[in-house]
Formats: C-alpha cells, structure tokens, sequence
C-alpha cells in the first residue's frame, strides 16, 4: 500500500463515522422517545466525546468514552426499549470496529508506531467484551 493512499483511506473513514451530529437517534421507539430520551441524550454526549478524542487522536480516551456509551445503554427499560438499547449498542460497536481498524492501520502498517500498539491492544479488548454483550 502505498503512502498517499493509507492517507486517503484514514481521512475518509473518519469523515463517514463522525459527521458531528447526533449519532443516536429514536427511529422505531414505540414510546417516541419518552422512556430513552434521558438515556440518549447521555448516549450523545458520551458520544460525542469519543469523536473529540478521537478526532485529536486520543484514541485509549475515545474507546473508554464508547465504552461508558455502552454500559449506558443497559440502564434502558429493556421491555419497551429493547429495540432501541439494541440498535445504540450495533452503532457504539460499529464506531468501535472503525476505530480498531484504524490502530490496526496504524500499529502495524507503513506508518507503524509504537505508541498506538497499547491503544490497539485495548480497542481489541474492549471489543471483545463489549461483542459479548451485544444482545
Ligand atoms: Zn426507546
């Protein structure tokens, strides 16, 4: 792979998983939002930190801010907003495999670095775990 096309690759995969707007937001919600409303909007901010980090390359930062999105999610009424807790946690893990791909780019490939292998190696976990919960 060559240099100017690793470059393009990683500016395009940042500019498609953050747009800067409300990641989450209550498409199918049979309460419209009354039950997850307080959720998502805490949802958002952990959110939106995450793609703060992320855009200055605080990468271990932006994962823990995705995870904590993640546990959130749990505290949703899961009898009437089990489809929304479950759509959150598709997006939340989505974020997060864009994110370790990226350190996998960046761990292993022209640009290798060491400082980001620990960032890896923790994206890589908490995937893991957060896979494991999913539904
Ligand atoms: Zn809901």
């Amino acid at each position: 792979m060559d240099k100017s096309r690793t470059l393009k690759s990683f500016t395009d995969s940042s500019a498609n998983v953050y747009n800067g707007k409300s990641k989450f937001e209550l498409i199918n919600c049979p309460r419209n939002g009354k039950n997850c409303k307080t959720h998502l909007l805490e949802i958002n901010r952990n959110y939106s930190d995450s793609d703060y980090f992320y855009q200055n390359k605080e990468y271990q930062e932006s994962i823990e801010a995705l995870n904590a999105a993640f546990s959130k999610t749990f505290e949703l009424n899961e009898d009437i907003c089990s489809n929304c807790a479950k759509l959150f946690r598709c997006t939340i893990v989505q974020s997060l495999q864009n994110i370790h791909l990226e350190l996998h780019k960046l761990s292993t490939g022209f640009f290798k670095k060491n400082d980001y292998k620990s960032s890896y190696i923790l994206a890589d976990s908490t995937l893991n775990s957060l896979i494991k919960n999913i539904d």
